[in-house]
């Protein structure tokens, strides 16, 4: 059986050319665009700006008491923290509209982690994990019962890691225990962006890293929009020689990507 080709697209034109098409629900911005049926819809729900702002006090936090939110030096957008009874329900909440109105068996968290090691050290957190030395135990389980709440409503959850493939990374830094949540999860999604894939022998070692952690299908996600065809083109191959699926996100150009989908069917 071939591999799996499809999207993450902004453009609701682009969506009914791919049997597998990712829509972005609710972003990191915190902006819901209303589901499209037809389509998986994706949802961040633990990183969101504008509940950030609201809601300050569900800001992540460090050890310093550094904030993750994007004017730190880390950050590209605001975490919210999932120890908070509200935050939990508001991400639940999320989730299900989405799938509801979007009438999809499937859906796809983004952002289903802690912001990165050493987060969240909350009030909250330090409670709840009864500790310190027991935080990182404790986050993994907060995501992991999280998902599993998920799935009890939707049979079908992707998943999107961060591509850090290193033993124990995911675990320590996020709080996505690969174990805990294979159990759960039907497929993992690894974003690893790049603006122009010059070269690829990176992608090729974080796709391969994934390959020999993983026990479920991956889909390596690569960055479309802007990116010259061809370079395309080869970073797809090489993803696709390790990961079950590839999907393009962002790309602008309807008559490109299907292009592209052809040429990698032929390859697959
Ligand atoms: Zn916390």
């Amino acid at each position: 059986m071939g591999k799996t080709i499809g999207v993450v697209s902004r453009f609701p034109e682009h969506l009914s050319h791919f049997d597998l098409a990712y829509y972005e629900v609710k972003d990191v911005a915190g902006v819901w665009h209303p589901p499209i049926v037809g389509t998986v819809p994706m949802v961040s729900v633990f990183g969101d700006n504008r509940a950030a702002s609201d809601h300050p006090e569900w800001v992540q936090v460090d050890a310093n008491g550094q904030r993750a939110v994007r004017s730190s030096r880390y950050f590209d957008w605001d975490a919210i923290c999932p120890s908070h009874p509200e935050v939990r329900r508001l991400a639940v909440d999320w989730v299900q509209k989405a799938a509801q109105q979007s009438r999809s068996r499937r859906l796809r968290l983004d952002d289903a982690s802690f912001a990165r090691e050493g987060y969240c050290r909350c009030e909250l957190c330090l409670e709840k994990a009864g500790g310190q030395d027991q935080l990182e135990a404790y986050r993994q389980r907060v995501i992991s019962a999280f998902v599993e709440e998920v799935r009890n409503d939707i049979p079908h959850v992707d998943m999107t890691l961060f591509p850090d493939p290193l033993p124990g990374h995911l675990e320590r830094r996020f709080g996505n225990n690969l174990d805990q949540l294979s159990d759960l999860v039907d497929r993992f999604i690894v974003p690893i962006y790049d603006l122009h894939y010059a070269t690829t022998y990176w992608l090729e070692i974080l796709a391969q890293g994934f390959r020999e952690r993983l026990t479920r299908p991956f889909f390596v996600e690569l960055y479309a929009l802007g990116v010259a065809e061809e370079a395309l083109g080869r970073a797809a191959e090489v993803a696709l020689h390790y990961a079950d699926g590839v999907l393009f996100a962002y790309g602008n150009k309807l008559d490109a990507l299907l292009r592209l989908r052809e040429r990698l069917e032929r390859v697959s």
